[in-house]
């Protein structure tokens, strides 16, 4: 049998269900769940996504079998709903929507009322009674249709301002003009009927076609602008941000009509199952009565509040669902009850009622921010509708962001003038100068500016700008608007339905709380409240101890994790900060940023520009102090966890970047001339300094400086050790290639521990081990493996020589890579599996092979980087080490990584 493209749903059965998502994209593997399930949804069929990749490789044409499949489909709805397409006594009436097999809210197209057409009104009217109803379906439709078919899937590019959208809107604005009316539902069925009139000519005028009066040519144009709309330039930068495969491909779901705008006893809504920026277990959504759907999500009304529990001080005068017809309400929780036993987890619902019957439309898994997820997370483990490790992965390790995410700092909160209130879309804080395009966004952040993006409606086709701003606010729209969903999909600060702000994008300006703000004046939004406030607000992190749920979250991730988790970390301060977060020891301490102190830079200089061994030694001895000093605060910030101390790394020029007046201050302290300093200084010049007299290299031609260093850290865990206070210290060798150079170092290190000891007559544990980040490294691991009693992947280092990339450099040229495919993604943030992957690989299994409890870890920045942290899980090591701020993420990262590779 040749391959099957269609799959029908509805009449309390399917031919698909929920785990088919790849083939029926998310909206028709759920509608045919649904059926099974028993839950009303109008009848319809899916085209699958393989047909989409089909369209696009046979130069947008379908195979001859599939219009055997939509017919045979189609009569199969008709039987269901006891009503024909295109039957003019009769007619049933058809939406085309896509939809992916990940959620893109409003990215691609949809088209509504297909099967409207001269003759089939009449029976519409017949049928319905209701000729106002019908001829506002149809002109819905040749708004719809002509605009997303006939202009955008034809690929007619139209001048700003002469979309034929815009166009019909404005003819539909003069006719309210001249019968001075305001509300589109003031408008007559006569009028509508005029107006129809009005529409065909004008789209004749401005397409040079007919509007298409048979039903399947309406049909067929709504499958392909389907198809074409997922690579519409929305849908493709949508992807972009997002990660989404080209490839995936869009299904099209055809679907009988219901209408939530055939009056008051018909309505129409979203809602989310537990509300979607707090996690609460709250049924949570808005809808409005005659309304379609698009009224909704667009923006245009600001919806009502589904129940009495939704409404705020701006709402509560507004009916709720509830309180307006309670007993569908009840059906619809009673509904929403069964989602999510069904599917545990939260979902995102769409919902039509006509004439007092209710219709769901559509069931998917709800985008949540951070907080939201790991509230849902934990209370659904305690409900028993998951267990501990599912509610671990629900929460994906970047969203932890917005736990640490900034607020406005209380204090200057309460303040600051406030200048309107909205809807509060998405928590945290956000500070910023004000843009009111999206273009401009982009604009503004490119050259560094925080910017909040003020919009009138919320509209997915501001996205790039959406997603560079710090925070976003919009005019009108409600709780489930698409961007207000966009924003809280990316954990953004936003509000929106602020009707206080009176806009005008082209002056770029807006009116206020009777004040005019410009394009460029600050703001600052309070996203968890909905408050907008005049000026700059400062931002603070926020309290995570206080979160039962995160802290709980996090204990469960604990208990699955097999990695340990450590920072780097160079100062006491950081050490604290990052063990609050729950590190479990340092795994990098880089000394070199030790130097730079005021009183500390002079020594430091000195010792470089000595020119014997003698002088160096008296210089370095000036630094043995301040060095001793800053290990012992830190060995003693961490109580005995391991802290692993890199010995000095960069190239020694880096320190003596003088100018002219320094040159001369320098010469005079040191008592040299002026000449000799400079020549001196040239001669650490190096053309390739990454590449040069670093790392190891510096212990090997100095060794006085690893003496100093290594005494500094014994001498600091010594003290400390005679106090009582536990300390374990690890020695790490930085930039070794091969095993002599690691044992030359090695030896002076052991041999001023040993000296150390003996001299305080104390003992405590300590470890030499070495970074792993030059491939030389790794391929003779075993023999390093040998005295090396740790290693630690420096994945930095590591991916520059291993792609010959310089890491300062690569800014020049990396945009370009990602952009023309030939790097998937920037390798100095995510580790390259195929290539660096391998040396870390091989380096673990060469080095163990030697020394079978050899420690290992990894400090480079891909440490706290989830995807690299499932890799440093594979390849079995101990540890990641990362900046504090990302040990919550890497934690739960290591335990993602031990659920997914069981
Ligand atoms: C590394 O190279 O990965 C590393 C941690 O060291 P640094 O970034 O200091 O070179
Ligand atoms: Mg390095």
């Amino acid at each position: 049998m040749s391959r099957r493209y269609v799959y029908e749903f509805g009449g309390g059965k399917a031919d698909g269900s929920a785990g088919m998502k790849e083939l029926l994209g998310g909206k028709g593997a759920n509608l045919a769940e649904m059926a099974n399930l028993g839950i009303p949804v109008p009848p319809g069929f899916t085209i699958t996504t393989e047909m989409c990749n089909y369209y696009y490789q046979h130069n947008k044409l379908y195979p001859p079998d599939l219009e055997t499949e939509v017919r045979q489909a189609l009569a199969d709805v008709e039987a269901i709903m006891g009503a024909k397409f295109g039957d003019p006594e009769n007619p049933l009436l058809l939406s085309v929507r896509s939809g992916a097999r990940s959620s893109m809210p409003g990215m691609m197209e949809t088209v509504l009322n297909v099967g409207l057409n001269e003759s089939t009104i009449k029976g519409l009217i017949a049928k319905t009674g209701n000729a106002r109803f019908a001829y506002d379906a149809y002109r819905r439709l040749i708004m719809m249709y002509s605009d997303v078919v006939m202009e955008k899937a034809a690929g007619v590019e139209p001048k700003e301002g002469k979309g034929v959208r815009l166009q019909l809107e404005h003819a539909m604005e003069k006719m309210k003009k001249a019968r001075k009316i305001v509300q589109d539902t003031d408008l007559t069925a006569a009028d509508l009927k005029e107006l129809i009139g009005i529409f065909k000519a004008k789209v004749k005028q401005v397409l040079g076609k007919e509007f298409p009066d048979d039903p399947y040519e309406q049909l067929w144009g709504g499958i392909g602008a389907v198809f074409q709309s997922w690579n519409g330039k929305r849908a493709v930068a949508y992807r972009r941000i997002e990660g989404i495969p080209d490839e995936w491909g869009t299904a099209v779901t055809v679907q009988s009509m219901v209408f939530g705008n055939m009056g008051d006893r018909s309505a129409t809504g979203v809602a989310f199952t537990r509300n979607p920026a707090t996690g609460e277990d709250v049924f949570y959504g808005e809808w409005l009565v005659n309304a379609q759907g698009e009224d909704v999500v667009a923006g245009i009304r600001t919806p009502n509040p589904l129940n009495v529990l939704n409404k705020t001080d701006d709402t509560k005068h507004l009916k709720s669902l509830e309180e307006a017809m309670p007993g569908l309400y009840n059906q619809l929780a009673g509904i929403r009850n069964r989602l999510e036993q069904h599917y545990r987890d939260m979902q995102d619902i769409e919902f039509t009622i006509q004439e007092g019957r209710l219709w769901m439309l559509q069931t998917r898994v709800g985008k949540r921010n951070g907080p939201a997820a790991v509230k849902a997370a934990v209370d659904m483990q305690k409900q028993g509708l998951i267990d501990e490790a599912t509610a671990v992965l629900r929460v994906r390790p970047a969203q932890l962001d917005e736990l640490l995410h900034d607020m406005l700092d209380p204090a200057a909160e309460k303040t600051a003038r406030v200048l309107a209130k909205g809807l509060p879309a998405g928590p945290g804080g956000g500070s910023g100068q004000v843009v009111f395009t999206a273009e401009a966004a982009d604009k503004w952040a490119k050259a560094g500016k925080k910017v909040i993006l003020v919009r009138s409606e919320t509209s997915p086709e501001d996205v790039h700008g959406m997603h560079v701003a710090e925070a976003i606010l919009t005019a009108k729209g409600g709780m489930t608007s698409h961007a207000a969903l966009v924003a809280r999909g990316w954990g953004k600060c936003c509000i929106v339905g602020c009707s206080a702000l009176d806009i005008d994008t082209g002056k770029k300006l807006m009116k206020v709380g009777g004040k005019t703000i410009k394009e460029g004046d600050w703001i600052s939004l309070n996203g968890s409240i909905g408050r907008v406030y005049d000026g700059k607000i400062p931002t603070a992190k926020p309290d995570l101890e206080a979160n039962k749920e995160y802290t709980q979250l996090m204990q469960w991730a604990d208990k699955f994790r097999k990695l340990g988790i450590r920072t780097n970390a160079d100062r006491p301060q950081d050490a604290a900060q990052a063990r609050a977060f729950g590190a479990e020891g340092i795994g990098l301490t880089r000394t070199e940023h030790m130097f730079f102190g005021p009183e500390r830079i002079m020594p430091m200089r000195e010792m470089i520009i000595a020119e014997n061994e003698k002088d160096r030694r008296k210089a370095v001895m000036k630094l043995l102090p301040f060095q001793r000093k800053d290990f012992k605060g830190i060995l003693e910030a961490m109580q005995g966890l391991p802290v692993t101390i890199r010995l000095l790394d960069p190239p020694l020029h880096e320190f003596v970047t003088l100018d002219e007046k320094q040159t001369k201050q320098l010469a005079k302290q040191l008592g040299i001339k002026v000449e000799n300093l400079k020549a001196r200084i040239d001669s650490l010049h190096e053309l390739n300094p990454m590449l040069g007299h670093r790392g190891c290299r510096l212990g090997i031609a100095y060794p006085e400086i690893t003496e100093m260093q290594a005494r500094a850290i014994f001498e600091a865990a010594a003290d400390l050790t005679k106090k009582g206070i536990k300390v374990f210290p690890e020695v790490m060798v930085p930039l070794v290639g091969s095993a002599a150079e690691f044992n030359n170092q090695e030896a002076i290190i052991r041999r001023m521990a040993a000296e150390v000891m003996e001299k305080k007559g104390v003992k405590f544990d300590y470890l030499v081990g070495t970074m792993i980040e030059i491939p030389r490294a790794a391929l003779t691991a075993d023999d390093i493996a040998k005295t090396a009693e740790f290693f630690s992947f420096g994945t930095n280092d590591l991916t520059q020589t291993t792609f010959g990339f310089s890491r300062d450099d690569v800014g020049g040229f990396l945009p370009i890579y990602i952009e023309k495919k030939i790097l998937p993604e920037d390798p100095f943030q995510s580790l390259d599996e195929t290539g660096v992957g391998q040396l870390v690989e091989m380096g673990t299994k060469k080095g163990r092979s030697t020394r079978p409890d050899l420690k290992v870890g990894i400090c480079g920045e891909h440490g706290g980087d989830p995807k690299s942290i499932d890799l440093c899980h594979r390849v079995g090591m101990n540890y990641v080490s990362c900046s504090p701020y990302r040990v919550p993420i890497a934690r739960l990262a290591a335990a993602h990584a031990a659920l997914n590779n069981k």
